[in-house]
């Protein structure tokens, strides 16, 4: 077995053979602490037949684990320094692939077809850029990418509001959006010392498995989406008072909103927080009919 790259000591020969200095601008914290980095890796249940895409490989620390547990590692790295320091410390590894692009330019599908050709499984295990991270998983869950699901490293704070349930105070239209396409768990929270440098806020690691078809059916997507955030808008506000003040000439259609609001037996006193994701769907189509073409 290869010295693993992610150790404090090793790290630092690696940054400093290199004279590798950290980009802030790129969300550059690197993972320095293999045990977590083994756990990461187990909750993506990888098999040798498994292909693994990875977001920001670093120095590779991740890139590694992910390489000894699957039949290809395929990375998208934005920063070119890092180039031939990968080309280096994966030296020992044949089957890895790492693109020098920025994900949310890259074409997922092309490179996931020239890539891991006989592959069915396929998993994006990831310590993210914290800069980026919903931008990131909104684009590999709406470019409907052929992958089981995404297991990663994000700010606690970003995890708490993906995975959060109807009724609490992290509950708003990101949990909505994420959790429609997929189940979403946080499975580890991970201390700050285990990055070098640490950042400056806490960090979780979630899993989230694609469902076989969307949490609900809705007439209209993009206009399911609207009707989510349209109900988040102001928290403190009632679904009636969100709703009239955001959907199109909603002041004027206030009384088609009341009406589709009972026609759906949801409370117009109700907060956005309280609607379950079948609600929200409900509620989306009986607006629909009132809304076609305005957004
Ligand atoms: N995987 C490594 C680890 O765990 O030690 C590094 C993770 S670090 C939190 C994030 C990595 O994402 C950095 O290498 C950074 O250069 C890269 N990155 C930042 N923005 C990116 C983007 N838009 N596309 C691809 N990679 C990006």
């Amino acid at each position: 077995m290869n010295k693993d790259i992610a150790t404090p000591v090793r790290t630092k020969a690696i940054l400093d053979k290199y004279g590798f200095s950290f980009k802030k601008s790129l969300g550059q914290n690197f993972l320095i602490d293999t045990n977590i980095l083994k756990r990461i890796v187990d909750h993506a249940e990888l098999t040798e037949t498994s292909g693994a895409i990875e977001i920001g490989p670093g120095i590779g620390a991740l890139t590694e684990q992910l390489a000894r547990r699957s039949a290809k590692v395929l990375a998208f790295e934005i920063d070119q320094r890092l180039l031939p320091i990968l080309e280096d410390t994966l030296s020992p590894y044949e089957n890895k692939k790492i693109i020098n692009s920025d994900i949310l330019k890259a074409d997922v599908h092309k490179a996931i077809a020239e890539e891991f050709a006989g592959l069915d499984d396929i998993m994006v295990v990831a310590n993210l850029p914290y800069y980026v991270t919903t931008p990131i998983i909104m684009k590999l869950l709406e470019d409907k990418l052929p992958i089981r699901g995404i297991v990663c490293m994000l700010q606690k704070e970003v995890a708490d509001r993906i995975a959060a349930k109807p009724g609490t105070k992290d509950y708003g239209s990101l949990s909505i959006a994420i959790q429609y396409y997929t189940v979403a768990e946080t499975v580890m929270i991970v201390p700050k010392t285990v990055f070098m440098p640490q950042p400056n806020v806490d960090s979780a690691v979630i899993r989230l498995i694609k469902r076989a078809a969307p949490a609900v059916t809705v007439k209209n997507e993009e206009f399911f989406f609207f009707v989510t955030r349209a109900s988040f808008a102001q928290r403190r506000k009632t679904l009636l008072n969100n709703l009239t003040s955001q959907l199109p000439n909603g002041k004027e259609k206030k009384e088609q909103i009341i009406s589709a609001l009972e026609q759906v037996e949801i409370d117009p006193g109700r907060r956005g927080e309280t609607l379950s994701i079948e609600e929200f769907g409900k509620l989306s189509d009986a607006l629909y009919p009132h809304f076609v073409g305005q957004l």
